[in-house]
């Protein structure tokens, strides 16, 4: 029996084996083709609002159409010069890990569903927390930084007090505050909105020049603040900002997260993937003080969507957010059911795609990846530099903020828009410490120097020499 929705084993496999290759094809033709969307957008569209569902077709054209519009209509993070927003060329691993899950579609919310899902999905977890250097280990896969983030401020604001859980923000005498840096991610206002302090309990706190938050202004920020009886409910260090891969002083934030009784949360969604290598620790230095983390496995650790994390050593923090109670659920243990410690009820199982990668991979297949990264940029500065431009960041990680040779009367932007329109390579403008500069990440796993090589012809060929 076959029907279009539940397909029979035999009918089952001739469909997968046919993706397989159509996959494999498109996605060599990507790495042949532009960086930039090279679509006809009136034409698909056009095509889409005609299927209105009313005549059903048949999977292969369906598919056909589906593939044949994604490989041309978007930025295409598999290309190797996608030089972009952290978004990464998937590893192999983890797309078979979505295969094997969508197969199995496990429900990871309760162990006694999915007991072997949620075991693996545990020991990932616990892996990263060793490796991050937390005494004890807890947390949960989430579906990006964003929910990572969330779920920090949630529990900053419980700790905080224990009361807000029933009475909301009514539990503080004061307005609750939350302190950033200028570059930091700025889903951190939409968080203060979601969690109810209101964007305004956002405190967006000065940087020192280089890019990374100013301890001084900070404490300056904290004592005005407490002065006017306001309460300080985090400090939020980011390691490895998104315009330029600063890392803000996670030692210093800690000492005023003690001062003031703040929660202190690292934000390392990008960054956090150094822990795979031994030997650049020290540029991490501090994370392991933390009272959570965040660190999204689909950036560096090039994993597909949807795989973000946040790591405790709080685990009684957990459970007092995020307890619940349900007479259909089979179980109630929050050493084990992820739905009793964490912002979702039903999950994807999306702690597999780091597993196989890891397995894989080992930390080592992770190190080299991140090193191979660095010297990508290194070399492209270099040949940069050559040539008079400048290079404005000073990150130990694998992005560059650069800018044209003084005198150069094309605008960063119009540079921007000129490479990106071509299609050879994508990059991005960007702010570094108020002045616009032209960004480029390493992300994809096969990028290599002559990449990097067209990447610096364009980037030159873009701009006007000066006179
Ligand atoms: C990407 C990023 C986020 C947001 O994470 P999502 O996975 O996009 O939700 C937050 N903070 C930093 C530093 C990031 O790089």
């Amino acid at each position: 029996m076959s029907s279009r929705l539940f397909l029979s084993t035999s009918d089952r496999m001739t469909h997968e084996d046919a993706l397989t290759r159509r996959l494999s094809e498109a996605l060599t033709r990507v790495r042949q083709g532009a960086a930039s969307p090279s679509y006809d957008e009136a034409v698909f569209l056009r095509e889409l609002a005609e299927r209105d569902f009313s005549s059903p077709q048949a999977l292969d054209e369906v598919l056909d159409w589906t593939v044949g519009y994604l490989e041309k209509g978007g930025v295409q993070m598999t290309h190797p010069r996608y030089f972009g927003l952290f978004n990464p060329a998937p590893s192999y691993p983890s797309e078979c890990a979505d295969r094997v899950m969508a197969a199995f579609n496990p429900q990871v919310c309760v162990l006694s569903h999915a007991p072997v899902a949620v075991y693996i999905e545990r020991h990932v977890v616990e892996a990263m927390c060793r490796r991050v250097g937390f005494r004890r280990a807890a947390g949960h896969m989430t579906s990006g930084g964003s929910e990572a983030n969330a779920s920090a401020v949630v529990c900053a604001l419980t700790r905080r007090s224990p009361d807000f859980a029933t009475r909301g923000c009514r539990a503080f005498d004061g307005q609750p505050r939350l302190y950033v840096s200028r570059e930091s991610h700025l889903a951190w206002l939409k968080i203060a909105h979601i969690c109810g302090m209101g964007r305004e309990a956002v405190r967006l706190i000065e940087t020192d020049g280089r890019g990374q938050m100013s301890p001084d202004e900070l404490s300056t920020v904290l004592a005005m603040d407490t002065a006017q009886g306001d309460v300080p409910i985090m400090v939020a260090a980011t390691v490895g900002t998104t315009n330029a891969g600063m890392i803000d002083p996670v030692m210093a934030c800690k000492r005023l997260a003690d001062r003031y009784h703040m929660w202190l949360h690292v934000d390392a969604a990008w960054g956090g993937a150094l822990i795979a290598d031994e030997t650049q620790r020290a540029a991490l230095a501090g994370i392991e003080q933390a009272d959570s983390i965040t660190i999204d496995a689909h950036k560096w650790f090039a994993t597909t969507m949807g795989t973000g994390m946040f790591l405790t050593p709080n685990t009684d923090s957990l459970d007092a957010c995020f307890h619940a109670k349900a007479s259909y659920m089979p179980s109630q243990d929050a050493s084990v059911d992820y739905y009793l410690t964490s912002m979702q009820w039903s999950r994807r199982f999306s702690g597999l795609r780091l597993f196989m990668a890891l397995a894989t991979g080992g930390w080592s297949a992770f190190a080299a990846h991140i090193q191979r990264a660095q010297s990508l940029v290194q070399y492209a500065n270099e040949q940069l530099l050559e040539r008079a431009w400048r290079v404005v960041n000073d990150s130990p990680m694998a992005v560059s903020c650069v800018v044209p040779p003084k005198g150069t009367t094309t605008p960063c932007h119009t540079i921007v828009e000129r490479v990106v329109e071509a299609g050879n390579a994508w990059i991005s403008i960007a702010e570094f410490e108020r002045t616009p500069v032209i960004r480029f990440c390493i992300t994809n796993g096969t990028t290599t120097e002559s990449d990097m090589d067209v990447l610096v012809n364009e980037l030159i060929r873009a701009t006007d020499s000066p006179h």
